[in-house]
C-alpha cells in the first residue's frame, strides 16, 4: 500500500481515520477559520441566519478576523464592513481580531497608522496569519480567501472556502472535503541569485495552465525548495490557486519549526512527512540552474514568457506589494537592485503587513538590524524614487477608485502580485505583467520589462528577515 502524502495524512487525522484515499469525501475538524473585511460580513450574515441571532461560534479561540482589503479608502461601504466585523467580534468575544483602529465611520479617507508598531492593524491576512502565530504544520486552516493556500508553506492544509462553507464551519467547527490527489513538483539544485520562488511558480503555472491542478494538492519538494526562505515558499503555495490547486504544501524543516515555535499560540502540533512511496497524480521536475526569470503576460498567470523575451515591452508603472510579493524578503530583493539608482516609471511599494513595514524601517539591505549610519530598506526605496504606501492589499485587487497604486487607466504595469486577469488591478484594459521582485525592480529602472540578470550576479543576503 502506498504511503499517504502530507495532505492525505492531515485529512486522515482530522477525520479520525487511519487512512484516506484521493476522491473520498470526509468530514474534518477545522483548526483555524480566517475571514476578512470583504467576505467576513457575508459569512457573519449567513451564520446568523442559519444558526440564529444568539448562536455562538464553535470555538472563539480558533476564529481569526483580519481586515486587510479595502482599508485606505474614503468609501463608507468599506468602513461599514469593518464595523460589521467589530460588532461580531464584540458579540462573540473573539480574541484574534486585528482592528484598523484608525478607521472611523463617516470621516472620509482614514488617516493611516503613523507607526506600524503602534496599531493593532496587521495588513494582508496571509502574511499576518503566520506572523501572529495562527499557522502550524499538520493542521487545517480554512479562509474566506482563495489565497489561504499560502499557509501550506508551513506544512499545513490550508484552503479557501466560500462564505456559506465558512459560516457552516463557524457554527460547527467542521467541513466536508473531497480528498484531493497530489501533484508533485520537484526542484533540483540551489536557487540562483537572479531567481525567486515567483519565477518557479510562474514556470509551473505556465506549464500546467490555470486549470492544470484543479482540485488537486500541489506538493513542492526537492533541494531547490529547501534552499528557499520560508517567505519564498509562501510565494509558491500562495499561487497554487492560480493553477486551480485545492492546496499547496511544502516539507517542514528546521526553518519552519523555528519560525512556528517562536510564534505559535498553541504549543502542540504534529509534523507530517512526505513519504518516499506516495502515489502521485503526476510528477514534474525542474533544474534550477537552467531556469530563467519569468513573467506572466496579460491577461492570465499561465501566459508565460521569459523576462528576456519581453524586453521590448514598454511599461508605465511598477508595483511591489501583496501577499505574494510584499514580504520583507521581496522588499530586500527589490531594494538591492534599486539602491543608488532612480526609477524611470512610477513605482508603488505596499508592504504586505505592518510587521513588514516595521522591518523596512529597521533592517538594512542585508536583512540585519541596521546601525545608525546605515540606510533602511525603506530609505533605499524612497531614495530611488519609489512611492511608498501603507500596508495591506492595496491595488492588488483593484479596490475602490481611490486605492493607493490602483490602475485607473489602460496602462502597462509590471507587478509582484499574483493575478493579472482583465480589471484585476483596476482598469479592464490595463496590461499587468506578473514577475518577481527582482524583475519588477530591474524593469522599474529601465521602463521596459528587464531581465534581472542585468543587475544581479551574486546572492542577495536576506539575513534574519522574515524568520525572526
Ligand atoms: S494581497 Fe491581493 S491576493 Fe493577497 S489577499 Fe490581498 S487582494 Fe488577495
Amino acid at each position: 500500500m502506498a504511503g499517504m502524502t502530507m495532505t492525505e495524512q492531515i485529512l486522515a487525522k482530522h477525520s479520525g481515520r487511519e487512512r484516506v484515499e484521493p476522491g473520498e469525501n470526509v468530514w474534518v475538524d477545522v483548526d483555524v477559520l480566517m475571514t476578512h473585511d470583504v467576505c467576513g460580513p457575508g459569512t457573519i450574515g449567513i451564520f446568523h441566519k442559519e444558526f440564529g441571532r444568539q448562536a455562538k461560534v464553535w470555538d472563539g479561540d480558533r476564529v481569526v478576523i483580519i481586515p486587510d482589503h479595502y482599508i485606505f479608502t474614503a468609501d463608507d461601504k468599506c468602513h461599514r464592513n469593518i464595523q460589521t466585523l467589530r460588532d461580531f467580534v464584540s458579540e462573540q468575544g473573539l480574541k484574534y481580531y486585528y482592528d484598523p483602529d484608525f478607521i472611523t465611520m463617516n470621516h472620509g479617507m482614514p488617516n493611516p497608522y503613523r507607526d506600524p508598531t503602534k496599531t493593532s492593524y496587521k495588513g494582508v491576512c496571509h502574511k499576518a496569519l503566520p506572523e501572529e502565530g495562527h499557522v502550524r504544520p499538520g493542521e487545517i486552516m480554512l479562509g474566506t480567501d482563495s489565497h489561504t493556500c499560502t499557509a501550506g508553506a508551513f506544512g499545513m492544509f490550508a484552503t479557501g472556502v466560500g462564505n456559506t462553507d465558512a459560516a457552516f464551519t463557524l457554527g460547527t467547527g467542521k467541513t466536508w472535503l473531497k480528498v484531493p490527489s497530489t501533484m508533485k513538483f520537484l526542484f533540483h539544485g540551489q536557487i540562483p541569485p537572479y531567481l525567486t520562488a515567483k519565477d518557479l511558480i510562474l514556470a509551473v503555472i505556465g506549464e500546467i495552465g490555470v486549470d492544470g491542478a484543479t482540485y488537486r494538492s500541489m506538493y513542492f519538494g526537492g533541494q531547490g525548495i529547501s534552499s528557499l526562505t520560508l517567505e519564498d515558499r509562501m510565494t509558491l503555495t500562495n499561487m497554487a490557486i492560480e493553477a486551480g490547486g485545492k492546496n499547496g504544501i511544502c516539507d517542514v524543516d528546521e526553518k519552519t519549526l523555528a519560525y512556528v515555535r517562536a510564534r505559535s499560540n498553541r504549543p502542540n502540533w504534529e509534523v507530517p512527512v512526505e513519504p518516499k512511496d506516495a502515489k502521485y497524480f503526476s510528477e514534474h521536475e525542474w533544474d534550477l540552474s537552467t531556469m530563467e526569470p519569468m513573467v506572466a503576460k496579460p491577461h492570465s498567470p499561465d501566459n508565460k514568457d521569459t523576462a528576456h523575451n519581453c524586453r521590448d515591452v514598454k511599461l508605465d508603472r511598477a508595483y511591489i506589494g501583496s501577499c505574494t510579493g510584499g514580504k520583507i524578503t521581496d522588499m530586500i530583493f527589490a531594494a538591492n537592485i534599486l539602491k543608488g539608482n532612480q526609477v524611470k516609471i512610477p513605482t508603488y511599494v505596499v508592504p504586505g503587513s505592518t510587521e513588514v513595514h516595521k522591518d523596512m524601517k529597521q533592517l538594512n539591505l542585508r536583512g540585519q538590524l541596521k546601525d545608525a549610519n546605515e540606510k533602511s530598506i525603506e530609505d533605499v526605496l524612497a531614495d530611488a524614487g519609489c512611492i511608498l504606501g501603507p500596508s495591506g492589499c492595496g491595488a492588488c485587487l483593484g479596490g475602490p477608485i481611490d486605492t493607493f497604486g490602483r490602475l485607473n487607466s489602460p496602462i502597462n504595469c509590471i507587478s509582484t502580485t499574483n493575478r493579472n486577469f482583465p480589471g484585476r488591478m483596476g482598469d479592464k484594459k490595463a496590461g499587468v505583467y506578473l514577475a518577481s521582485p527582482l524583475t519588477v525592480a530591474a524593469s522599474a529602472l529601465t521602463g521596459y520589462v528587464t531581465d534581472p540578470r542585468d543587475y544581479v550576479s551574486s546572492p542577495i543576503e536576506t539575513g534574519t528577515a522574515g524568520v525572526r
